[in-house]
C-alpha cells in the first residue's frame, strides 16, 4: 500500500522528463513500439480516454456509435488536455481509432504532429515485415522532425530496457496473488506501465515482487475479467464487494501487453516479433480460438470461476467476437458475463446486480 502511494502520477512524470529536456508523446491505444520512441527521448504517455470528461466537444465531429473511449479522446485533445505533450501516437487498431487519426490530420490540425501506426492483422512473417517497415518509417519521420538519428546499437539498448520492464510486468502478474495488493491496488500499480519510463517501472517492479510471498489476499470468487481497459477503475472496488476477486486477466490494456523478448537482432525486426507474439487480441486480427485456447489456458492456470466480458459499448473488435467466445467457454464447462459500459458513466445498480448474481451463481 506504501509503495502504490509513492508512485508519480502522469502529469508529474511528464513534467520531470520534459525538464530533463525530454518531449512528450500522447498514445493512443493499444500498441505501439515504446523503444523507438525513447531512443528519440521521446517519453510514451498513453491516453485510455480519460473518463470523467466532458465528451460533447468530440460529438460534433464523431458519430454517437463511436465508443465513449474515442469520444473521450476528443474531447480531452480539444479542451487542452494534451497541451502539454508534444506528439500524437495513433495506432490503427480499429475503425474508431482509424476514424479518429483522420479527424486529427484533416479537421482538428492540432499543434502537435500526428504520427499514424498502421497494424497488421496476424502473425505471419510478412506480418512482421509489414511491422518492422512500419516502424522503419516511423524512424524516418521523427528524424526529420527532430534532426536526431539514433543508432541501431542506442535503439537496441532502449529495447532491452523495454524488455526487462516488460519480463517484470509478467512476473507481476504471475506473482499477483503474493503481492500485498488488493485488485485496485494491482492494477493502478501495473497500469503506471502506460506513462513511467521503463527504467522507473523496473525499479518499482522489483522492489514490489521483492514483498512477493505466500497469497496474502484474502479470498473471493475468483474470476478472469477480459475487455480492452478495466475504467472506470471503481469497478475493482465494486468486484471486491461483491466477494469477487480478479486472478487473471484478457485486457487489451493489461494482459494482452505481455510482450514476449523479440529475438531478431535487428531492431524494427524485434519490436515487430515481440508485439505480434504478444497474447491473442481482436484488434491484430488473432482467430478465436486462439483467443479461446488462452482464455481457457488462464482459466486453467488460475483456477476462475467465471469470465467477465468487461465491454466498452460500441466496441467493435470484442463485440465481434463474444457470442463464439462465450460459445466455446460455455461448452468448457466455464460460466461467462457481458457487462457492457460507458467509461463516463458510474457503475448502474442493474450492472451491480448482475455481477452480484454472476458471482453468486459460480461461487
Ligand atoms: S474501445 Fe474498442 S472501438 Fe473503442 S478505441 Fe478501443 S478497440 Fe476501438
Amino acid at each position: 500500500m506504501e509503495l502504490t502511494s509513492a508512485i508519480p502520477g502522469r502529469l508529474e512524470t511528464i513534467n520531470t522528463f520534459k525538464d530533463d529536456g525530454g518531449s512528450v508523446a500522447a498514445v493512443f491505444p493499444i500498441h505501439y513500439p515504446r523503444a523507438l520512441l525513447r531512443a528519440f527521448d521521446i517519453l510514451p504517455v498513453e491516453v485510455w480516454g480519460p473518463p470523467g470528461v466532458d465528451p460533447s466537444q468530440g460529438a460534433s465531429q464523431l458519430q454517437p456509435y463511436i465508443c465513449s473511449l474515442v469520444h473521450n479522446m476528443l474531447a480531452f485533445l480539444k479542451t487542452g488536455g494534451l497541451k502539454i505533450t508534444d506528439y500524437l501516437i495513433v495506432p490503427h487498431t480499429c475503425d474508431s481509432l482509424q476514424g479518429f487519426g483522420s479527424i486529427l490530420i484533416d479537421f482538428v490540425s492540432p499543434r502537435q504532429p500526428v504520427i499514424p501506426i498502421y497494424i497488421p492483422r496476424g502473425r505471419r512473417d510478412s506480418d512482421v515485415d509489414f511491422f518492422a517497415a512500419e516502424f522503419a518509417a516511423i524512424y524516418t519521420r521523427l528524424q526529420e522532425i527532430t534532426s536526431r538519428s539514433p543508432s541501431d546499437e542506442e535503439i537496441m539498448g532502449c529495447i532491452l530496457r523495454e524488455e526487462q520492464a516488460d519480463m517484470l510486468l509478467a512476473k507481476l502478474h504471475k506473482q499477483r496473488d503474493g503481492l500485498p495488493f488488493s485488485d485496485l491496488q494491482y492494477y493502478r500499480f501495473i497500469r503506471t506501465r502506460e506513462y513511467l519510463p521503463a527504467e522507473n517501472f523496473s525499479q518499482l517492479a522489483q522492489e514490489t515482487l521483492s514483498q512477493a510471498g505466500e497469497s496474502q489476499r484474502n479470498s473471493g470468487i475468483p474470476i478472469i475479467l477480459s475487455g480492452i481497459v478495466p475504467e472506470p477503475m471503481s469497478l475493482f472496488e465494486t468486484i471486491t464487494d461483491l466477494g469477487g476477486m480478479v486472478v487473471a486477466d484478457d485486457l487489451a490494456g493489461c494482459g494482452r501487453r505481455l510482450y514476449p523478448t523479440g529475438k531478431s537482432e535487428e531492431p524494427f525486426q524485434r519490436m515487430a516479433e515481440s508485439i505480434i507474439h504478444a497474447p491473442p487480441d481482436p484488434t491484430r486480427g488473432n482467430s478465436l480460438q486462439e483467443r479461446l485456447d488462452h482464455l481457457l489456458n488462464l482459466q486453467n492456470i488460475s483456477g476462475a470461476k467465471g469470465v467477465v466480458f468487461y465491454n466498452i459499448k460500441f466496441c467493435e473488435p470484442e463485440l465481434f467476437d463474444l457470442p463464439i467466445l462465450r460459445k466455446g467457454l460455455r461448452e468448457a464447462g466455464v460460466p461467462s458475463i457481458p457487462i457492457e459500459v460507458d467509461v463516463n458513466d458510474p457503475f448502474s445498480q442493474q450492472t451491480i446486480t448482475r455481477l452480484e448474481a454472476f458471482l453468486e451463481t459460480i461461487e
